[in-house]
């Protein structure tokens, strides 16, 4: 297949009408019309085969996921997603990959609005880029730096089960589906992020894990955190799939989540409920100081090892 075919095959799959794409795929470069009194937010990820997904993986999952964590990074900033770009490196020009790649890619699009308007594609061993354009008001960024002494730390969904289907599949388990369906396509938090605007501080997307993602926020708003751990919300099939201690430590430190972290003023809660619901809930407190830290019940702090956690006492 030409890379012209390729290139064709990927547009027809991907389409979404957008009244502010002057010009899309076939040119030098893609014309984007622009808005007065809104910020332009950028983000790009790449995942490269054998790093951030199986080498045997489900190409419509290959493409879902590539646009999701892109689409998590601008949830996380309170954007509202417009545009894309995709960079594919791939081993050969595989017409039943490129379609269920494109198809994965699509139906994520497709449900956010997001039109691709361009990309490059070349050969080599299986890597995606994503590159997503979004807009927010000026002034309404969720950022990193701006949580404050008191605030409240909240986080969106569940925690830990696309963890629990990466420990499944490395212990070579028959990967639980619920579970699986969290790794492989996951739901970026886009319409919450909205939500979040003009009430949340802070935010960050959980992708490597919550403390270490939470612990960012902390770092650039040069204050700590403590966490209830038992107040980490989990899903029924987490709690079904592990034991409280390995269930602790996937919620705690496994990556691939794609919630939200974010922090409120006290007192916002209300406010917040009225927006989302139960979509969200507040584990913890930004103090003084600079890390994170997880309390058990008693007060006693959970100790993050590597692969594992211990008790002070
Ligand atoms: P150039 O040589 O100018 O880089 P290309 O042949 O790479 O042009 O791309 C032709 C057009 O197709 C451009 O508009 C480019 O943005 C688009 N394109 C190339 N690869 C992809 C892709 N994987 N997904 C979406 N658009 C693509
Ligand atoms: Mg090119």
């Amino acid at each position: 297949m030409a890379e012209f075919g390729l290139i064709e095959r990927i547009r027809a799959r991907t389409h979404v009408p957008r009244g502010d794409v002057l010009l899309g795929i076939g040119d030098d470069a893609a014309l984007l019309a622009t808005r007065p009194n809104e910020a332009l937010v950028v983000a790009t990820d790449t995942m490269v085969a054998g790093v951030h997904f199986p080498h045997d993986a489900a190409a419509f999952d290959i493409g879902w996921k590539s646009l999701a964590v892109n689409l998590s990074d601008l949830a996380a900033m309170g954007a509202a997603p417009s545009h894309a770009l995709l960079a594919l490196t791939l081993p050969e020009a595989d017409a039943p990959f490129i379609d269920a790649f494109a198809e994965g890619f699509g139906a994520l699009a497709r449900e956010f609005g997001v039109a691709l308007v361009g990309g490059d594609t070349t050969s080599g061993p299986l890597a995606v880029t994503v590159t997503v354009l979004g807009f927010v008001p000026m002034g309404e960024a969720l950022r990193r730096d701006a949580a404050r002494v008191g605030d409240l730390v909240c986080v969106t969904g569940t925690l830990g089960d696309a963890a629990a289907a990466l420990y499944q599949w490395r212990s070579e388990l028959p990967i639980m589906e619920p579970l699986a369906a969290r790794w492989h396509r996951p739901a970026p938090r886009v319409s919450i992020g909205l939500a979040l605007r003009g009430i949340a501080r802070a935010a960050i997307d959980v992708s490597d894990g919550f403390v270490a993602d939470l612990d960012h926020i902390c770092a650039q708003s040069g204050v700590g955190a403590e966490i209830d751990a038992d107040a980490l919300p989990s899903s029924l099939a987490l709690r079904e799939a592990v034991d409280r201690i390995q269930r602790r430590r996937l919620q705690l430190s496994g990556g691939d989540d794609y919630e939200l972290c974010f922090t409120i003023p006290p007192g916002a809660e209300h406010a917040l409920r009225a927006r989302i619901g139960d979509a969200f809930t507040i584990v913890g407190r930004i103090v003084a100081g600079e890390r994170v830290r997880v309390l058990d019940r008693d007060g006693h702090e959970i100790v993050l090892e590597r692969g594992g956690y211990e008790h002070f006492s």
